[in-house]
């Protein structure tokens, strides 16, 4: 687990686009922080800023005591969770969750260990030997999500992991994620344009608007004003 600390976060794409404009925030330790606002308004800059997948133009993004932009990819602790479940499909699900720590040379009981535990969160321990394609949407999507918890990361990113599912399984999908942050605890930002989902999750809403945040705060605080 880490606090997040974004310090004046700018970003000028090479195109002369200013899609973030000195946004500052500090995310607690094990705080749930949705990003949230309308298509362009640069939500998803901010958070590949944070994961270190976009160049950062000026300020700083610290995870922990570890400065974003100085550290190797490898050593970043973070793990996202985008819309594309990107499992594979020759693999069991047993080993889409164990193949990233393989090849991270992870010793076999740590790796079983792992697998097991998030298994067992996501109630998808009776379908460990299936693959992919033998399992329901909503099982693929938990199949995704345990590949980024068996990571054990100081944090999670969400890109929109919900927005390619069908209104059902959003809902039913919601409900996990939000039981899931209350046993790991983990520090996460998520990304949604969503309303509905960023009020459900949200331990700290921050409302984006051309590139600086227009609103921050508990999600009742945001959306209940008159
Ligand atoms: P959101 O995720 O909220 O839809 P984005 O962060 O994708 O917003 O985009 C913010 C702004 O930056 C938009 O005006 C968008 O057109 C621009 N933008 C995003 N990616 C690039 C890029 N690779 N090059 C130039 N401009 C970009
Ligand atoms: P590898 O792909 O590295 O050969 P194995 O399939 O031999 O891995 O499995 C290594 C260990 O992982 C096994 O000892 C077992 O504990 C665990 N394991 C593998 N598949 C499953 C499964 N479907 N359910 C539970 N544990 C499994």
């Amino acid at each position: 687990m880490a606090t997040i600390t974004l310090d004046t976060v700018r970003k000028v794409y090479a195109g002369g686009v200013e899609a973030v404009k000195g946004v500052s925030i500090d995310i607690a330790d094990g705080e749930f922080i949705v990003l949230v606002g309308p298509s362009g308004c640069g939500k998803s800059t901010l958070l590949r800023m944070i994961a270190g997948l976009e160049e950062i133009s000026t300020g700083e993004i610290r995870i922990g005591e570890k400065v974003v932009n100085k550290v190797d990819p490898a050593d970043r602790d973070i793990a996202m969770v985008f819309q594309n479940y990107a499992l594979y499909p020759h693999m069991t699900v047993y080993n889409n969750l164990a193949y990233g720590l393989k090849n991270r040379g992870m010793a076999k009981d740590e790796i079983d260990r792992r697998v097991k535990e998030a298994a067992r969160i996501l109630e998808i321990g009776d379908y460990l030997d299936r693959k992919p394609r033998a399992l329901s949407g909503g099982q693929r999507q938990r199949v995704a999500m345990g590949r980024a918890i068996v990571r054990e990361p100081a944090a999670f990113l969400f890109d929109e992991p919900l927005s390619n599912l069908d209104a059902k399984l959003r809902v039913q999908m919601r409900v996990e994620i939000k039981r899931l942050q209350k046993s790991l605890k983990t520090t996460s930002v998520y990304v949604t344009h969503d309303q509905l989902e960023a009020m459900t999750l949200a331990d700290r809403l921050v409302v984006l608007s051309g590139g600086n945040i227009e609103q921050i705060g508990a999600p009742i605080d945001v959306y209940d004003k008159p």
